[in-house]
This record gives structure tokens, sequence and C-alpha cells, in this order.
């Protein structure tokens, strides 16, 4: 029987979190949890801990560890509150660290545990974009391991298991085209918080659920994809598959094309990283080779999806380019989800942002990304 494996997870509470943890429900033989964290929500927090009974909690915003320590008194988990103790259980020896906390917040516990050698199963792609220069020769220098979760990228990272570096030509992502797929350019200016929060097919998170409508995610994604697979910007694209059957697209210099299909549920590539190097089985729907295998492609519209077209420029450009385009990006979507700008001035205020050129700050290390993340979001 196959031992069990001790798993920390960062963003328990979230979209990915919860996906990670129905699966760890399905196998209560094959998982420990060690640590879950979120950052206020407490009481899902101490839900999940009473559940799975976690070591370590970790609640980010220290408001809240007054109730949650309350709440989980004589239970014998120890509870900590603040980004100090997130990094230090990010760095505590685990088998798998579940990165799935959203957003630049991801960065610091992703690096720490990284520089711990650590397994990673990589959800959280603003932490490559803004840092993969960085993360990518930590990770080899430490033997840390990155499984990408990110649907598109887990797809590309199974084509690509037997596979030699030389021989790849080309890797394409698959984009929904979210929400607005079909609407006009005039129609998208009006479009509300609530239209933009409704994915046609996946369930996810509030920012990478703007992201999608706004198509930055793919945009992200390619930068992400970029890091991960030691691939320059001529050799990746998106191309829209408004179906999600088809996940990710290798073509090889021999004409060789594999593609990765499967269910849109994060569980698929959530569990290949949970069991990675086995696969783990769960009860996931079943395969529809009827209605499923509709398989519709076409080119991304750049003119109108401005983000995708914004961060297919910072791609391969200088590292700072790509902290700004996702600090800004990451100001811009909270502001739309406020109800402080419309959705189409999320792209003209990232392309501000970039246009703005040079903040004085070389991202040369940890510390220089976070501070230059930091002053874009402070102009
Ligand atoms: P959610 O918004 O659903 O969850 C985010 C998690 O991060 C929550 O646990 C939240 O805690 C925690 N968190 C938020 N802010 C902080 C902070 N400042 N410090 C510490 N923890 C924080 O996000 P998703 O699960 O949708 O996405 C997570 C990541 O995975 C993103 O980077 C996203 O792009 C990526 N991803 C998500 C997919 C999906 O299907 N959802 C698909 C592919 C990639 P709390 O609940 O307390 O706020």
């Amino acid at each position: 029987m196959t031992a069990s494996k001790s798993i920390t997870i960062l963003g328990a509470t979230g979209s990915v979190g919860g996906s990670t943890l129905s699966l760890v429900r399905e196998h209560p033989d094959r998982f420990v949890v060690h640590a879950l964290t979120a950052n206020s929500d407490y009481e899902g927090l101490a839900k999940l801990a009473l559940e799975f009974k976690p070591a370590h909690v970790v609640i980010a915003d220290e408001a809240f560890y007054s109730p949650l320590s309350e709440t989980l008194a004589g239970t014998g988990i120890e509870v900590c509150a603040g980004a100090p103790a997130l990094i230090e259980i990010a760095a505590q020896k685990v088998d798998l660290v579940v990165g799935a906390i959203v957003g630049i917040a991801g960065l610091a516990p992703v690096w720490n545990a990284v520089e711990a050698g650590q397994t990673i199963a990589l959800a959280n792609k603003e932490a490559l974009v803004s840092a993969g220069h960085l993360i990518m020769p930590a990770a080899q220098k430490h033997g840390a391991n990155i499984l990408p979760i990110d649907s598109e990228h887990n797809a590309i990272f199974q084509c690509l298991r037997h596979e030699r570096q030389d021989d790849i030509e080309r890797i394409i992502l698959t984009a929904s085209g979210g929400p607005f797929l079909r609407m006009t350019p005039a129609e998208m200016r009006q479009v509300t918080i609530e239209q933009a929060l409704q994915h046609p097919n996946w369930s996810m998170g509030p920012k990478v659920t703007i992201d999608s409508a706004t198509m930055m995610n793919k945009g992200l994604e390619l930068i992400e994809a970029a890091w991960l697979f030691d691939k320059g910007a001529t050799k990746l694209d998106a191309i829209i598959h408004p179906q999600s059957t088809l996940h990710g697209l290798v073509g090889f210099k021999d004409g060789s094309w594999l593609a990765h299909l499967g269910i849109a549920d994060m569980r698929v590539p959530i569990s290949y990283a949970l069991g990675w190097p086995e696969r783990l089985s769960w009860k996931a729907q079943p395969f529809d080779f009827g209605s499923a295998l509709q398989l519709d492609f076409a080119p991304v519209n750049e003119a109108k999806f401005p983000c995708f077209r914004l961060a297919k420029q910072v791609m391969g450009g200088a590292d700072e380019q790509a902290i700004i385009l996702n600090a800004a990006n990451e100001e811009a979507v909270e502001r739309f989800l406020k109800g402080d700008i419309g959705f189409c001035d999320i792209a003209g205020q990232v392309e501000a942002a970039l246009a703005a050129g040079d903040f004085g700050i070389v991202a040369d290390s940890f510390d220089a990304v976070v501070a230059l993340d930091r002053e874009i979001r402070q102009r």
C-alpha cells in the first residue's frame, strides 16, 4: 500500500483549497493534513480544522487570531496568525505544499517553500508571473519540485512527462474565452460585476474569474508557462476553445502533437499533483465522448481582449514589466469588484501602469520584487 503523504494547504478556504480538500476527504488513508491557512475566513478555517485535524492552522490577518483560537480551544491544534507565521508554515517539511493563495500574497510563502526544497503543487500563478525569474533557479538550487495545478499547465506537464526539452516546438494553452466571448466591444463596456463573475465552464474564486473575463488570465498563464516549461514567447501561444475539453497541446519537431483532454473540473489537475508521481483515483464525472467531443478552436481577438495583448507584449521582456502588469491588474480587478471602475477600465489601468515605465527598482531579488510590487500599487 502507498504510504500516506503529509500535506500543507496554503489558501485552504478558497476554491482550489476546497477542491484539494474534497480529494483528501476521499482518501483519508493517503493524506495527513499538516497545516491549513486562510486570510480572514476564520470560521471557514475552523470548520476545516475540526474536520481534517491538522497540527497547525494559520490565519494571515491577525485580527482573527482570537476568534479562531477560541473556536479551536481544547482541540490540540496550534493556532498562529500573521504573515511571518504563514511564511514559516510554508517551509515546515511536508511531502506536498499546495500553493492556493490568490494574488501576490501567495508569493512569500511559495518562495519560502521553494527555499525549503519542498514539493509544491502550484495554483498561485501570480507568484510565477512576478518572480518566475527567481523562483525557477531557486527551485533548482534547493531541489524543490513545482507541480503546476493550473489546468492548462498541468495538461502540458502531463504531455511532457516523458519528452525531451529539445524535441518541443510549440506549447499551446486553450482558453474558454470567458463569459464575454461573443459580446461586441460596445456591449462589453456595459457589463456588470455579476455578469463578469459568471464563468461559463469553471467555478473559481472572484479574482481569477474576472481575469478570465478580461482574458488577462490567459496572458498571465502564458507568462507562467514560459517559466514552468522554459520556453520563449515565440514557442508559446493560446487558442480559444469554448468547450474547455482540451486543456493544452504540445507540438514536437517530428510533426506530432500531444494534447490533454478532461472534464472541466479542477480536481483533475489537483488529483494529478496530489498523487504524483502516481495517479490518484477519485469519483470523477465520466468523460462524455458524445457531446463533450465538440472541439472548436479560434484565435484570440487581441483587439477585443486588450489585457491578453498587454500580457503577451510583456512576455519575454524585462522581468519588471511582468511585475507591473500583475500588480496593476490586481489593483484594477479589486477596484472593479468594488464598483469603482468599469470592466473595460481594467485594461486601461494596466496599460497606463506599463506606460509609466521605469519605477526605479531592479527586480533582482525577492525583496526587490516585493518592493516594486508595493511601489506600483501605491502609485
Ligand atoms: P479564492 O479567492 O477562492 O481563495 C483564495 C485563498 O487565498 C483563500 O483561502 C483566501 O483566504 C486566501 N488568501 C487571500 N488573500 C490572502 C492573503 N493576503 N494572505 C493569505 N491568504 C490569502 O482563490 P482561488 O482558489 O480561485 O485561486 C487561488 C489561486 O489559484 C489564484 O492564484 C488563481 O489564479 C489560481 N487558480 C485558480 C483556479 C480555480 O479554479 N479557482 C484555477 C487555476 C488557477 P480567505 O478565504 O480567508 O480570504
